[in-house]
Order: structure tokens, then sequence, then C-alpha cells
């Protein structure tokens, strides 16, 4: 059997290394038009920012690498031109020479990946402007720092990329600006946990410029769609990737509506014998099983494992994503997985929403808080997705609650799990525990939440309490509207409040909050919340307009 794989980074690699692992007779030849394989785009920021200091740590594997261990051929520089499904042939060029010549297949592999998204725009292909997608790209860009010294770089997009390359770009000692077309940063959060992001870059100094594109790139300045011009000695256009289709479409083969390739869960596309796989594939969410499309490295490794075992007769099935994702920025980390807010309202569940902010480790063993964000369907009760930043331990959470979602773990269920405890690793009940319960609580035992936003913007007649101590009260500032009365004199000044009013209960971070809900329901009142993520959530997630 002859297996011919195009394209040699993530998913490529993968099929051609698991179909070798099921079959050790067959012709394996892999094309790839680009130098460098099997490489580690996501450490090329930090290639970049010299953390990783040469770029052969990110590029292990070299094609004698991939003919020693798995008797694979890999062809750089040689760019499959076009697929003859027909005759099973591929006609191939070879980049140095520009000879094309025709090869043959009995199984194909697209894994093509994906392409940054190329605005058009003026001043675009200037020398200063860069894209960072592959190891070539990287060099580019380092040659560049370490030759013209820039002193000012705009950065658009604020997805994972903008922010590493803005953290090792700051690292260099470069002047950072983010512009970011959206009105709000980074597209895998809420809206509230970007905003509490964004609260937390710019007490960091960072800058951020929403509602906003570049529109024309000069020599050492862009033109914003604002009317501004920043300074900009270098550029990175970090605006989003597309799948590489051509050579699929161009055959027949069906794209999904996320623009993606559409494959089964064997990988396999609408035409007998050519399978697909990585950033060029659309997947499935596990959740609501409708088609996504998330370019990560870690469902490219995983796709093309299927499909390497899949046409070699194996027997594994690709099970959908969360597109969970993780990104560093200076201390932060910031995660998620699932569905957020308004992905859950979108898909037309019943959503229950928790902020939760608890420490990693007790403080008295350098703890540090994280605000976990959870969502949740009431009428399941099955957690739907999480959103998490903080300093530490964020990684490690994230990874139990992509855990708890694709087992469909309900809330009630969190708290029973039994996760490993000792002070230098995480708290006596877990944060994670403490989401369950806090959903828990609001779904099954009548203790209501609400959310910062919706407490902003609801119009409803009410009373708000604040539960913490009156110095809090009165020198940390505190919720419009509301009135001090501490968890400690709330019994006994009952009757200064109207037991059939809605009333909103707050502290710090929501413990005492719940006390103090607790005492109220106790006594007849009905309509109780407590603000989720109590009033730090709530200050740390007005927006700069609203603070104004
Ligand atoms: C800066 C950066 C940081 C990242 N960080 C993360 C991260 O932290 N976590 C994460 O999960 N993911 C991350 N990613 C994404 C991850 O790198 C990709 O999801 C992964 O590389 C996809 O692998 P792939 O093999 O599907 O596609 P690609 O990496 O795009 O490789 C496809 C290859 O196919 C070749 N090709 C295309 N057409 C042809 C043709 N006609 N003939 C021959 N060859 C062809 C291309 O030249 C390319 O080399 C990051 C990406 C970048 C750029």
């Amino acid at each position: 059997m002859k297996i011919v794989v195009i394209g040699a980074v993530a998913a490529g690699t993968s099929a051609a290394a698991k179909a070798r692992r099921n079959d050790d007779f067959a012709e394996i030849t892999i094309y790839e038009k680009d130098q460098d394989i099997s490489y580690s785009g996501c450490g090329l920021p930090y290639f970049i920012g010299g953390e990783v200091e040469e770029i052969e740590e990110l590029t292990p594997r070299d094609t004698s690498f991939f003919k020693k261990k798995y008797n694979v051929d890999i062809k750089t520089e040689h760019e499959v031109m076009e697929i003859i499904p027909e005759a099973k042939k591929l006609l191939v060029k070879e980049m140095a020479t520009g000879r094309v010549f025709e090869d043959h297949y009995d199984k194909l592999v697209i894994a093509t990946g994906a392409s940054p998204f190329i605005p058009k725009m003026e001043g675009i292909t200037r020398a200063h402007v860069f894209f960072l997608r592959n190891v070539q790209n990287a060099i580019a860009i380092r040659e560049f720092i370490q030759i013209r010294r820039p002193k000012t770089a705009v950065i658009a997009g604020t997805g994972f990329i903008g922010f590493e390359m803005l953290e090792n770009l700051t690292g260099l000692h470069i002047d950072v600006t983010l512009v970011e077309v959206a009105d709000k940063i980074t597209p895998n959060l809420d809206l509230d946990m970007a905003i509490f992001l964004e609260n937390d870059l710019l007490k960091r100094g960072v800058s951020i410029l929403k509602s906003n594109s570049i529109q024309k790139i000069d020599e050492t300045s862009v033109l914003l769609s604002d009317g501004q011009i920043l300074e900009a000695d270098m550029v990175i256009m970090a605006t989003g990737v597309r799948p590489n289709t051509a050579l699929a479409e161009n055959i027949g083969i069906t794209l999904g509506i996320t623009g993606g390739i559409k494959v089964n869960e064997r990988m396999q596309t609408n035409i007998e014998d050519i399978y697909a796989c990585g950033d060029c594939i659309e997947t499935f969410s596990v959740i609501t099983g409708k088609p996504v499309y998330r370019p990560l490295g870690s469902t490219a490794n995983k796709t093309g494992r299927i499909a390497g075992d899949a046409l070699t007769g194996g027997d594994l099935f690709y099970k959908g994503n969360l597109g969970t994702g993780i990104f560093k920025l200076f201390d932060l980390t910031i995660a998620s997985t699932g569905l957020s807010e308004k992905e859950a309202i979108k898909e037309g569940y019943d959503i229950e929403i928790s902020h939760n902010i608890k420490p990693d480790k007790p403080v008295y063993y350098h703890g540090e808080e994280m605000v976990i964000k959870a969502i949740a369907d009431r009428k399941t009760k099955r957690l739907l997705g999480v959103q998490i930043i903080g300093t530490k331990g964020v990684d490690k959470r994230i990874d139990i609650f992509a855990t708890l979602i694709t087992y469909k773990a309900t809330v009630d269920e969190l708290f029973h799990i039994d996760l490993a405890y000792a002070p230098p690793f995480s708290t006596t009940k877990d944060p994670v525990h403490y989401t369950g319960m806090i959903l828990d609580n609001a779904i099954s035992h009548g203790r209501k939440l609400i959310t910062a936003d919706a407490l902003r913007n609801t119009a409803a007649a009410k009373q708000i309490i604040d539960a913490r101590s009156e110095d809090d009260y009165l020198k940390k500032d505190h919720v419009a509207d509301a009135i001090h009365l501490s968890h400690e004199e709330l019994r006994e000044k009952i009757e200064a409040l109207d037991p059939e009013k809605m009333t909103v209960t707050y502290c710090n971070k929501g413990v005492t909050g719940n006390a103090a809900q607790n005492i109220l329901l106790s006594r007849g009142f009905k309509n109780v919340y407590n603000l989720s993520g109590g009033h730090k959530f709530y200050a740390a997630s007005k927006s700069q307009k609203d603070t104004k």
C-alpha cells in the first residue's frame, strides 16, 4: 500500500507515524512545501523573545529522523499542485528546480494546515510587517529585531498569538500597542472576563485599542480606523488563520459550514481513500455535536493520529473537542474550555453562572487567587464551560474541568471528586469543588446568583446589602445604592428590609454574601441573590467606560 501525506507539521507527521505503527510494510511519503517539518509552532513566540535560544530546539526531528525511526520519506520543498482522484495520482512540484512530476497513492492524507488571514491594506507587504505561522517567519522576526532594533510595535489581534507576542516583544523592551477590531479582547473569553483581564493589563501599562483596526501601514507608523496614527517600527498581524482547502476544493471535496474540510469521525472526506486532518479540517463540539473550527496543535495531533489509524484499518474514532485553550501572559495564565456564556445562550441553554475567586493553595503556602467563571445548564445540571484567569494552578484546574465536561459531569458531582490535597498543591476543598458547590447551591438549593453584569443592568426595584465590614464599605468603594449591613448585624436589623423585594447580598468574594443570603432565606425572604464573585469581581469587571 502506498500512503501519501500532504503537509509535514503536527497533523501530517502524526498521521504518518501512526500509519507506520499499524503497518510496517506500507510505503509512506510526505510532501511538504516548506523547508521545516514537525516543529512546535506553539514555541515560536518564545524563540522570538529569546527564552528558546536556538531554533533547533523547536525543530528536533528532521527528515533523516523520520526515515530512520519510521521509514517515512519526507520530501521538503515539494508542493503538491493537484490531486487527480480518478487516477489516484498527484502532481508535485520540486520547488528548487521547478520540475513537476507525478506520484500515485492508494490512500491520501490532506494535512495542509492553515495560513494567516492577510487583510487587504496599503503597506501590508512592507518588510517590517510580519505574520507568525512557521519557523521561517519566526527567524525573520528575530533577525529583524536583532538588526533593526525596533523601539515600537503594533500588534493587530488579541488572540493567543497576539498576546504571546505582546509578552515576548515587551520582554525585548519594545513598546507595544495592541489593536483589536472587536469591542472586547480575547475571543475565547466572555465580555466580563475579557474586561477583568483588560483591566489587569491596563494596570500593568499595556496599551490596548479596541473597536479599532489598522487601515494603512507606513514605514514607521500605522493609520487606524479611528484616524489615530501610531508609531510602529514593526507590525505583527495576528488576526487569525484560514484553513488551506484549495487542493481539496479543486477536486470536489466537501467543505463544512465553518470553512474547514468536512470529515467524518474517521477523518474521511467525501472522496474515497482521501483523508484530512489538522488545521485544514472542521471538527465538532463534544457538547453540542455541532461543527466547529478549532485550529489547535492539540487537535491537529489527535486528528492526525486518527487519520493514520483509520487508513491502516485501526478502530480510532474522533470524539469531538471542547476548544480547550490556554496561554501565558506575563505572570498570568488565561484558559478556557467548553461553551462560553454567549455560546451557551445562543445554543438555547437556560444557564446558571458562577464566578469564584479562590487561591490555588493555602495563602500560608503562597497561594494566589484565580477567578473561575463557570457556566452550567439549569435543566440537566451539566457543566458546560469554564474560563479561568489567575497566576498559579490555572492549567491544572482547566484540565480537570475539561475532563469533567467531557464526561458530562453534573455540578453536584464536582464536590465528590477525590482530588489530591497537600498544602504545596491545593486547598482542602479545591477551587474545582467550590465551583461545583456554588453552582449546585444555585441550581438545586435556592441559593440564587446574580452576575455583576446582570446587577449593573437590571432595572428591577431591589435592595442591595453590603455584608462586608464598614471599613470595606466606606473605604473600598461599594455597589451603587447598596446599604451597609454587616453579616454580624443582619439578624438584629432585619426589620429594616422588605422581605417581598428583590434582595442582593454581597461581600468581597462571595462567601459571606452567601451567609447573609442564608440568613435572609431562613427568615422568609423569597427573592434573594448573592453577587457572583462578590464586590471584587464586580469592581474588577467594570469597563473603563463604566468607571468614568
Ligand atoms: C505562534 C503560534 C503559536 C501557537 N500556539 C499554540 C498553542 O499554544 N497550543 C495549541 O494547541 N496550538 C498552538 N498553535 C497552533 C498549532 O501550531 C497548529 O494548530 C498546528 O501547527 C497545526 O498543525 P497542522 O499540521 O494541521 O498544520 P500546519 O502547522 O499549518 O502545517 C501544514 C503544513 O502543510 C504544508 N502544505 C500546505 N499545502 C501544501 C501543499 N500543497 N503541498 C505541500 N505542503 C503543503 C504547509 O507548508 C505546512 O507546513 C500555535 C500556532 C502558532 C503559529
